[in-house]
């Protein structure tokens, strides 16, 4: 999802920041009082220096607290704790007219009308506590991150519910990391694969950032394949799952085109490389070079690139060989990959 810090990717108006793994679907509501639920929530989740802060949690009991809203727990629960995201992010990306949206007492105003502006919304995306525990998953996820990646990380995310039209996945820095419930993605299909592929770039970020190839085609294409990777691995998905279900189909067909057009601009910057970031979903500035896929897999070509360069390595390396990317140099991994010369051989 990014090359270095900053993997926030602003389309102008909309202001939607860019979310990684693709559908949606709607959750219908089937809880009662889908509020109710978020009493039995842990405020964080913390699993050695990862943690996962429940700010939506404060943000439903405020408003519908008795007396009227609470906006002293908005200040204590939702921004005191998360002022690295608030401070330094949030309030940062979305344009100086904005920023106050993001600060105090600017938050008050939007959380004070959230549920009468947007309750049937919130009772929607709250309705996926029904079906997932939300402790054990964000536990077991920390846990399988620390534990098969060998590595310990540190990151915070925020999960809560963003000002209307300000939606997020993603962050500034490891320490201000945020998920807006009202996105898209937050949906019982997707939130288990979401985190996995999430989380795991929180434990590569600072590995891209020191590497000299980090911020360049071959980077992104390795971050993000590592993501899928790492997902493919802890939820053992098939190929499929792990990429584009039938359209990955499309994908394999295509791969030595794929590969050998983007291939020139691996080792670039995003000013000189642009159509490989065109193709990673990082800009809109130059037009696609591999035509006639389907629209949504068109900016995710790096992905597939990266997923099929780990497989690669892995198949020459050993099946656990995929962590060799936390330790070696991104130039070294692909030329031990083999993947240039297989796809020669297609
Ligand atoms: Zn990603």
């Amino acid at each position: 999802m990014r090359d270095f810090i900053v993997l926030v990717y602003l389309i102008p108006m909309l202001l939607l920041i860019a979310c990684d793994r693709p559908t949606s679907i709607d959750t219908e509501v089937t809880s009662p009082n889908p509020f109710a639920a978020v009493e039995t929530i842990a405020d964080s989740i913390r699993v050695g220096d990862m943690v996962i802060h429940n700010g939506f949690k404060f943000q439903v009991l405020a408003g519908r607290a008795e007396g009227g809203f609470d906006s002293l727990m908005i200040r204590d629960k939702l921004y005191a704790p998360n002022r690295q995201a608030f401070d330094n992010c949030l309030s940062m990306i979305f344009g100086e007219e904005n920023a106050g949206k993001f600060q105090l007492p600017g938050m008050y105003a939007w959380n004070k009308t959230l549920h009468t502006d947007h309750g049937k919304l919130m009772a929607q995306k709250l309705s996926l506590l029904d079906t997932v525990n939300l402790n054990e998953l964000f536990t077991s996820h920390l846990t399988a991150l620390q534990t098969l990646t060998e590595r310990r990380g540190h990151g915070r995310w925020m999960v809560y519910f963003g000002p209307p039209d300000f939606q997020i996945f993603g962050g500034c820095d490891n320490n201000s990391m945020i998920l807006d419930m009202f996105g898209d993605s937050w949906n019982a299909a997707d939130i288990n694969d979401l985190f996995a592929h999430e989380l795991e770039h929180l434990i590569f970020g600072p590995i891209a950032e020191k590497d000299v190839h980090g911020a360049t085609g071959l980077g992104i294409t390795l971050d993000e394949g590592l993501a899928v990777y790492y997902t493919y691995k802890y939820l053992n998905q098939s190929r499929e799952e792990a990429l584009y279900q039938q359209n990955t189909a499309i994908l394999m067909q295509r791969e030595k085109e794929i590969f050998e057009k983007l291939q020139p601009y691996l080792f670039k910057t995003s000013e000189e490389g642009c159509p490989i970031f065109r193709h990673c979903g990082r800009t809109n500035e130059c037009p696609p070079l591999i035509e006639g896929l389907p629209e949504k897999l068109e900016g995710e070509l790096c992905y597939f690139l990266g997923f099929r360069i780990i497989e690669q390595y892995v198949e020459r390396h050993g099946p656990d060989a995929w962590k060799d990317l936390y330790t070696t140099p991104f130039k070294v991994f692909y030329e031990q990959s083999g993947y240039a010369e297989y796809v020669q051989r297609l």
